[in-house]
């Protein structure tokens, strides 16, 4: 198994992947030497049974190196096994067969929500959508965090694309991003093995931790100021129609953001 691979992260730099023999190496940096600096750089040319990861290839004299063993066979947790066995029972009974579609919306609506897990079917059942009816885009708080980030990427894809002529946000009651303490989130990354100095290192150089991964506070105001961004985002047509909403995360109901 042979695998080479190069994307955008969320922080604008470049995660790579390689392996060789099923084995992997991953990396990532902000400028797009991932590749190169993988052949310049001695542990990886020494040992493809290890995977190394780079936490900031810009700066090497700083980054944090972990070394991760991904061996063929590398224990599997029970839920995703229990996902893959499930999987090929799916296919081999030809159970897809209700879900064809093609990837066009019919609706031609592209939907902004959030990760919840209670919304995971609520929200398509309580607003009667099948599969094929519409671009579903999901991340915490079913935010625009960056005006070019992958959201806006996905939703020019869906309007340009996609036929999409109509955009829904839909925030939702009790969402689990709005009251976020980032300074419980930064000591429970310590707790689990990341080190002060990475801490430190992305907060100087990437982002402002603290600010980042505090949580959003009002949804309205939230579903609103993504509403704006959309609306006024200088690549997002004017006949494009953009509507903002919370959604009861029990019952489904929606209230529109005005
Ligand atoms: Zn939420």
């Amino acid at each position: 198994m042979r695998y080479e691979g190069n994307k955008k992260n969320h922080a604008g730099g470049n995660i790579a992947v390689s392996g060789a023999g099923g084995h992997w190496a991953v990396y990532c940096g902000k400028s797009a030497a991932g590749r190169n600096f993988a052949q310049r750089h001695p542990a990886f040319g020494i040992d493809f049974d290890r995977a190394l990861v780079c936490a900031d290839l810009c700066h090497t004299e700083m980054a944090e190196q972990k070394e991760v063993r991904i061996k063929e066979g590398f224990p599997m947790n029970d839920s995703v096994r229990k996902m893959l066995e499930y999987n090929r029972i799916f296919v081999d009974h030809e159970m897809y067969q209700r879900y064809e579609t093609t990837k066009y919306p019919d609706r031609k609506i592209a939907i902004l929500s959030c990760m919840d897990t209670r919304m995971t079917e609520l929200l398509p059942a309580a607003l009667g959508i099948k599969n094929g009816d519409v671009k579903l885009i999901k991340n915490a708080g079913g935010q625009i965090t960056h005006p070019y980030g992958s959201v806006i990427f996905s939703l020019l894809v869906a309007v340009y694309e996609l036929g999409v002529d109509t955009i829904l946000v839909i925030g939702h009651d009790d969402c689990g991003g709005r009251a976020l303490d980032a300074k419980k989130m930064i000591a429970k990354m310590e707790e689990k093995g990341i080190s002060r100095d990475v801490i430190d290192h992305v907060d100087a150089n990437h982002k402002n931790l603290e600010q980042w991964l505090t949580g959003f506070g009002d949804i309205c105001a939230s579903v609103q100021n993504t509403v704006d961004t959309i609306r006024n985002h200088p690549l997002i047509h004017k006949d494009v129609e953009v509507y903002g909403f919370v959604m009861d995360p029990h019952t489904g109901a929606m209230r529109e953001v005005k």
